[in-house]
């Protein structure tokens, strides 16, 4: 860590210790050439991937924008804030565990479908129906269709263990 005073490279930390609820390091250091102190704080850097839009031009990574999407899904039913949080956390931490610099936005529709199946049936269908917007209503019973199979495969599968 380069002295901010005199410019050299050779500086002491003088302690370390958490702060902002552990998630920064903040550290004192002093400066072996010119004795000056100073202080730096170390966070982990979380860079989310970014977005390929369908015509091809990127878009940083939003959550508010993420978090909209679902809250409005979830509109009137059973599912807690807390649940969404976790939903959200789950999302970027996927998207990061890709370790892909950028991804097509497609990805996190498909990543919020995921989240709301095993949440709420019915804003599941509700965002699905926004998100892959069904052209008619044969689409969209077919999805509904779709699911009242998988859910009948689900039974199917806990009935046999
Ligand atoms: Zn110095």
């Amino acid at each position: 860590m380069r002295c901010p005073f005199c410019g050299t490279l050779d500086t002491k930390v003088l302690d370390s210790r958490l702060v902002s609820e552990s998630a920064q390091v903040r550290r004192r250091r002093s400066c072996i050439q010119c004795h000056e102190r100073f202080t730096t704080f170390e966070v982990a850097e979380l860079q989310m991937p970014k977005l390929i839009k369908s015509d091809g031009s990127r878009e940083a990574f939003d959550e508010d924008k993420l978090r909209n999407g679902i809250l409005k899904a979830i509109e009137k039913r059973p599912v807690s804030s807390e649940a969404v949080e976790t939903a959200i956390a789950s999302i970027k931490e996927k998207m990061q565990a890709t370790g892909e610099r950028e991804l097509p936005s497609r990805w996190t529709g498909e990543a919020v479908m995921v989240e709301l199946q095993g949440l709420d049936q019915v804003a599941y269908v509700r965002f699905a129906s926004v998100y892959r917007s069904f052209k008619d209503i044969s689409e969209f019973r077919d999805e509904i269709d779709r699911l009242e199979s998988t859910k009948t495969e689900d039974t199917i599968l806990k009935e046999d263990k």
